[in-house]
């Protein structure tokens, strides 16, 4: 499957797979499976390689992502704002405190997908989805619900459910 198609495949398939997918994460043990990172990581380099971020953007547009203050220290230098303007205009606390864009889809997304802001966002835009090599095993709580959000979650966590059956 090409990008488009795997992204579509994710569309038709992430309802349906929610309980299996959760039930999978549920279940792997990061112990026992000594061997999870390497997977995760063949896995997250295998599906990125066939799937553009440029054809989803998907985080972008639904999920707001945590700013701290060492990001809002970046941003304000990369748009000439002054941090307390950046803060009032961009940012807004949720309900655990973090400070978090305002609103979705994030004013930075640009119409091609790109981030007007890419080289100066926030470390949880870098991070995401977290399912390389050194991410994966330490952020077993997000996996299930990430695959609800972005295709490349799904797609890795489908052909992990395979490779470990
Ligand atoms: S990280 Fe996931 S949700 Fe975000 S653009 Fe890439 S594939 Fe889409
Ligand atoms: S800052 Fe850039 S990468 Fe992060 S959510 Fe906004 S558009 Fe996406």
């Amino acid at each position: 499957m090409d990008s488009k198609e795997l992204i579509k495949n994710w569309k038709n398939k992430r309802s349906a797979q929610k309980k299996p997918i959760r039930k999978f994460v549920k279940g792997l043990n990061a112990r026992k499976n000594k061997n999870l990172d390497q997977l995760a990581g063949d896995l997250n380099d295998k599906t990125f390689q066939k799937l553009d971020c440029l054809d989803c953007a998907n985080c972008c547009t639904s999920i707001p992502p945590i700013v701290t203050r060492s990001d809002v220290k970046r941003l304000s230098k990369a748009t000439g704002i002054a941090e307390r303007e950046f803060t009032n205009q961009y940012l807004v606390q949720d309900e655990d405190d973090d400070w978090v864009m305002k609103t979705t889809p994030c004013p930075f997304l640009q119409e091609d997908n790109k981030c007007s802001v890419y080289d100066a966002r926030p470390k949880a835009c870098r991070k995401y989805p977290h399912t390389d090599s050194d991410e994966f095993r330490n952020n077993l709580g997000l996996h299930a619900g990430n695959a609800h959000y972005c295709p490349a979650v799904f797609h890795i966590l489908q052909d992990m459910m395979k490779r470990l059956a």
